[in-house]
């Protein structure tokens, strides 16, 4: 068994979808995960803070629209209007799901992913639909059956014991050899939808195959594979071959937008080699990221933007800060703030963070635990990994700078971001 993951962009039109057809060719014993098509997430979302407003015609908008778009592909890819009772199905569920009365703020997380999930649930029908239509038999996997996640809404991570006999079950003894299944998407223990976080189809692919011992993971996606640096950001920016999962955590960790930080552990823990290729041309060998690899020869630029700096210090002006760092640590936890850099002195704790609809809850929380919390949006936090003189003295100086942070061979610059 193989494991394909499809990203959004590449299937966000027919073309895209065809292309998906021409990438499986023959290839049999395939699990395929795929996004929402194009940019749907993100009208999901609008969608989901239409309901959180009670803006009824905003929702009825974004929901119009989104049929629009999906009734585009289609009807390209039949050559013709056709009607798919399934996606139909859907997309009245999602009509019912919003104008029900009964959203409670208090439950928004659950709210929103039983919104957004159905991105996924709609591309996966399509392209399971237009798959047997071209000729390809296959199965139609429900995610949200398959994955068993925790028990929390919005970032649940998969509990992959229990999954295992669930997805295995959809797979063994079948007698379709290819199967489409959703990525981001899985079940909590009480049977309410949940998804893996922002961008994590790419984790319920190493998901799949981890638990059905695939011999290889691809994301096919729309650069030529990993590169050294967004070029959009830094032009010189090269292709590397080779990484190995060790690097490629810390690349994404620092917001690399390689992979989801969380889709390496399931590949490691069995030793299974996981492709970057790119969507537009099978031959291509794009980068193949494993256990052991060549080292990498050129540094490494990793912009993460939307970043919030939070200077925390005791209101009593303790010199024994870290014996609160516990309690402050718990309390982000609380609100699902993850510290992407930590610098600390005798009385101040400063973390970098990404901008979120929680910061402000939790710092006012930390304000009555009594914490002097400042708070400094518009910020990025820059990581260079393998920095020369060129480099540190280009983005590591000048007053732009907040915190610099240098072992020998990475520098991580919390900067303030450019105007735009
Ligand atoms: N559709 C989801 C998102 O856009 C998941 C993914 O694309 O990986 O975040
Ligand atoms: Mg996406």
């Amino acid at each position: 068994m193989k494991v394909y993951k499809f990203g959004g962009a590449s299937v966000r039109n027919a073309d895209g979808v065809r292309n998906l057809l021409k990438i499986i060719g023959d290839e049999r014993d395939l699990f395929v995960i795929v996004s929402a098509m194009g940019k749907t997430t993100n009208a999901l979302e609008r969608v989901f803070a239409g309901v959180q407003q009670a803006d009824r015609q905003a929702v009825a908008a974004e929901i119009a629209a989104l049929r629009d778009c999906h009734a585009t592909i289609i009807e390209e890819l039949w050559h013709g209007p056709v009607r798919l009772e399934r996606v139909e199905a859907f997309f009245a569920e999602l009509e019912e799901v919003t104008s029900r009365s009964d959203y409670n703020p208090e439950d928004a997380e659950l709210w929103y992913d039983r919104i957004v999930a159905f991105g996924e649930l709609i591309s996966t029908t399509i392209i399971s639909e237009y798959l047997a239509y071209a000729g390809v038999p296959n199965r139609w996997v429900d995610m949200r059956r398959a994955l068993v996640t925790e028990q929390r809404h919005k970032d649940a991570e998969v509990d992959l014991a229990a999954s295992a006999p669930r997805l295995r079950a959809e797979v063994e003894g079948r007698p379709e050899r290819i199967f489409v299944g959703q990525g981001f998407i899985g079940g909590a223990p009480d049977g309410t939808t949940t998804t893996l976080g922002r961008e994590g189809s790419d984790y319920s692919a190493a998901v799949a195959a981890h638990i059905l011992d695939a011999e290889s993971m691809a994301v096919w996606k729309d650069v030529d594979g990993v590169l050294n640096a967004d070029p959009k950001i830094f032009p010189d920016a090269v292709q590397i071959a080779e990484l190995n999962y060790l690097d490629t955590i810390e690349l994404a960790y620092s917001g690399a937008q390689i992979i989801h930080p969380r889709t390496i552990k399931p590949l490691q823990n069995k030793n299974i080699p996981l492709y970057v290729r790119p969507f537009g041309d099978k031959r291509k060998p794009g980068t193949v990221i494993r256990g052991v690899s060549a080292p990498v020869e050129v540094p490494i630029l990793i912009l993460k933007k939307d970043q919030v700096l939070l200077t925390i210090r005791s209101r009593d002006f303790s010199f024994v800060l870290e014996e609160k760092f516990a309690a402050i640590f718990s309390l982000l936890e609380r609100y699902r703030i993850k510290a992407n850099l930590v610098h600390n002195s005798a009385v101040n704790l400063s973390l970098c963070v990404d901008d979120s609809w929680h910061i402000d809850q939790a710092v006012d929380a930390l304000r009555k635990e009594g914490f002097d919390v400042l708070k400094i949006g518009r910020m990025e936090l820059l990581t260079v990994r393998g920095y020369t003189d060129g480099l540190w003295q280009r983005y590591a100086c000048g007053p732009q700078v907040f915190i610099r942070q240098a072992t020998q061979s990475t520098v991580r610059i919390v900067r303030k971001a450019e105007a735009k």
